[in-house]
């Protein structure tokens, strides 16, 4: 099925081809030129995300990451860089798909006692695909099993030797306020995921769990050097929203 180049697509400036190799001549068909494909594959939202030139996350998609971004804003760099990938497979769901699957979605109170049920079904979602997408932004309100279960969906990942991208608001960062936030979960991350703060007026913090707290907040063990602004400056009333 013949498709018209995208006259505004930055990859190709139009002609609906990439020079892949300028020394052999070698191009490629743009992904514009596959519309329907691609936004079959990258979903509504990702799709119709906003367009952007360069992002940090490309060639990253073998590690786990740690991605500090608002939705508008981390949708515009998911959608850069998946297009670039098109024979990488993955999922982008949230933390309240990661609990209803482990709850067996329904009679949560029977359910929970078939654990290798639940188990398997956690599994199913969080296992397949190349790269697993994990918005941390959806559950509101607090649920005992939450922090474990997320973090057995990383752990399900890493067993797997697949890589997972974390995305966390810099307004709700992976901190001790947060609803999926555990001492071993957040061990667990700073151990294995590297933060990419993807909002400019945020920047991406020293790695340690004290950068997943507030910007602003100050240093932890491992964390931002308080002194490096001149003279720690007290920690800030209130959210901190930006
Ligand atoms: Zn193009």
């Amino acid at each position: 099925m013949a498709q018209a180049a995208d006259p505004k697509c930055p990859d190709c400036m139009g002609s609906g081809y990439r020079v892949v190799d300028a020394r052999r001549d070698v191009s490629v068909v743009c992904h514009c030129m596959r519309t329907d494909v691609v936004a079959s594959r990258l979903g509504p939202w990702l799709s119709k995300a906003e367009r952007i030139l360069i992002t940090p996350l490309e060639g990253r998609h073998k590690e786990n990451l740690l991605l500090l971004a608002r939705p508008k804003t981390a949708n515009a760099h998911l959608r850069k860089v998946l297009e670039g990938l098109p024979g990488l497979t993955f999922h982008d769901i949230t933390d309240a798909d990661i609990l209803d699957a482990f709850l067996g979605k329904s009679d949560l109170v029977e359910v929970v006692t078939e654990a290798d049920r639940e188990h398997g079904s956690l599994a199913d979602l969080v296992r397949p695909p190349d790269l697993l997408i994990l918005r941390a932004s959806i559950v509101s309100y607090p649920n005992k099993a939450l922090p474990g279960v997320f973090l057995q969906a990383l752990r399900l990942r890493e067993h797997a030797g697949k890589p997972t991208w974390l995305v966390f608001s810099p307004g709700q960062p992976f901190s001790q306020d947060h609803l999926c936030w555990s001492e071993a979960g957040d061990a667990y991350v700073d151990d294995l995921f590297a933060l990419v703060s993807l909002e400019k007026d945020v920047p991406t913090p020293t790695k340690g769990s004290a950068a997943k707290r507030a910007p602003g907040a100050p240093g932890g063990p491992l964390g931002v050097n308080p002194v490096l602004m001149g003279g720690g400056a007290p920690p800030r009333k209130g959210g901190g929203k930006p």
